[in-house]
């Protein structure tokens, strides 16, 4: 039989995109937040939708689905927007195309390399000669190697897109309940049946981990581990410009700092303007628990890097910088499906860098899978019993164990942005501790939760 109701843990775009899926599709959803919707990294990164710098295998496959689905799921939600609804063109969906610069021979031959690879994938991957640059971007450095074109990269403002499918769920007959801390879990015949939080208990058929760089620590609090990390990233807003970079521009380099594993600081160029005329210069990457603080040396790594790109932009004004976390899994997959030590928990977390552009993709497939549908594309890469996902240990709030670079990483077990409160620790009095990590081979050692009558 399949579930009919289901709760969704956490409002940023996964749990929204999931949450419209599975409400359009005639389930009971309810979305508990302990903030408001996409007060997570939903609003502390971009919206790129890139399928440009994505390596053949399982997550080009999901980004192709969800490219398929980003225009069609708009294009649904504008012809049933209900008139308290976000409007979809809250969602800025832009099909800019993005352009792929290397800057040394050898980022050429790479570059080369990656575009024949992503062709025979199914990529559209065009190479460009230098006057083609010249006129698709006027501003760019002229001392680049190489050049390819992907006319299906794109882009969103990406608490506008969640807000957008996140207002389509709520049309749908989907509740929200914003300042739900969900702080431990409720079992009948080894079944989750409830989660506890710090507004009480709300009861369901299907709990679904969406909270982002969050869900390890709360999957430890659920009582069933998943390895999500936080992986910090910053970026730099320019003043509003006249119109001087066209598509998302970026740096060979930055393929490998997306799959690199490298804990310590890692800066690529990625340029993109907003609607607004802002332009975005990202990102770094590193490893510090969730430690939120701007640090100047990063900060200056980041103009460092886009200006050798865009030379032009040397004397624009920065007018803020801000950073977020990204859910990070150490084998850069998202974990989509059941977990087989719960029933009744699922999770569709962990997609790092791209959770904006695989949100709709995520939200698609784990409809497939919760009501026994022919999934889209095969979803065992994804699935939760997986080395990177059950074999490291994670702290009860999901951060890295303390390193040189770590930020402050508690293991109360009571909160992951010091608002865990004594409310909300006292409420959870099932939390594991850490050290009570999966076991390799996936046999659980965390203790259950403990088993009541919800
Ligand atoms: C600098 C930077 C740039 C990025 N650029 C891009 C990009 O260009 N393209 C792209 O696709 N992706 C990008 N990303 C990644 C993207 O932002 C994330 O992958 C995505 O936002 C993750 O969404 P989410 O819904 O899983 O998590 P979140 O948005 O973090 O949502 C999780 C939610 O869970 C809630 N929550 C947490 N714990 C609990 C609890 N115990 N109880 C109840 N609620 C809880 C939180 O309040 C939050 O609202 C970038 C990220 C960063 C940091």
């Amino acid at each position: 039989m399949h579930p009919t109701r289901v709760v969704v843990l956490g409002a940023g775009i996964v749990g929204a995109a999931c949450a419209r899926e599975l409400a359009v599709a005639g389930l009971d959803v309810t979305v508990l937040d302990r903030g408001g919707p996409a007060s997570g990294t939903t609003s502390h990164g971009e919206g790129n939708i890139l399928v440009s710098d994505k390596v053949p295998g399982p997550e080009l496959e999901l980004v192709l689905l969800s490219r398929r689905l980003w225009p069609e799921v708009l294009d649904a939600v504008a012809e049933h927007a209900a008139p308290t609804s976000p409007s979809p063109s809250c969602a800025e969906w832009d099909p800019k195309g993005g352009i792929v610069v290397a800057t040394t021979d050898d980022g050429a031959d790479g570059l080369t390399r990656l575009a024949a690879a992503q062709r025979a994938a199914g990529v559209r991957a065009e190479p460009m000669g230098s006057r083609e640059v010249r006129a698709a971007e006027p501003f760019l450095t002229e001392r680049h190697t190489a050049a390819v074109y992907y006319p299906d990269d794109a882009q969103v403002q990406p608490a506008g897109a969640a807000m957008v499918l996140l207002g389509d769920a709520l049309a749908h007959g989907a509740v929200l309940r914003r300042g739900h801390e969900v702080v431990g879990a409720v079992t009948r015949g080894g079944r989750l049946v409830a989660v506890r939080t710090t507004r009480g208990t709300v009861g369901g058929d299907v709990f679904v981990n969406a909270a982002g760089p969050w869900s390890g620590g709360l999957s430890v609090r659920l009582g069933a581990p998943v390895d999500v990390r936080p992986r910090r990233g910053e970026i730099l807003v320019t003043t509003p410009l006249p119109p001087t970079v066209f598509h998302k521009v970026y740096d060979a380099d930055y393929v490998g700092a997306v799959g690199s594993g490298d804990t310590g600081l890692q800066t690529s160029a990625v340029v993109e303007a907003t609607r607004g005329g802002s332009v975005l210069l990202g990102s770094s990457r590193r490893h510090a628990g969730f430690d939120d603080r701007l640090r100047p040396e990063v900060l200056s790594a980041i103009a460092a890097t886009a200006l050798r790109l865009f030379p032009a932009l040397a004397d624009v004004p920065v007018m803020r910088a801000y950073g977020g976390f990204r859910p990070y899994v150490a084998d850069h997959l998202p974990v989509i499906g059941p977990d087989p030590r719960l029933p009744g928990l699922w999770h569709a977390t962990g997609h790092e860098g791209a959770g904006i552009g695989l949100s709709v993709g995520t939200a698609r497939l784990l409809r497939e899978l919760l009501l026994d549908e022919r999934p889209s594309l095969d979803p065992a890469p994804f699935r939760v019993n997986r080395p990177a996902v059950w074999g490291e240990p994670a702290t009860a709030d999901g951060t890295e164990p303390a390193g040189p670079d770590a930020g402050t990483v508690t293991d109360t077990g009571a909160g992951t942005t010091g608002e865990g409160s004594a409310a909300a620790g006292s409420t959870a009095p099932d939390v594991p501790r850490p050290g009570t990590a999966p076991h390799p081979t996936g046999t659980s050692q965390a203790p259950p939760p403990t088993e009541e009558q919800p």
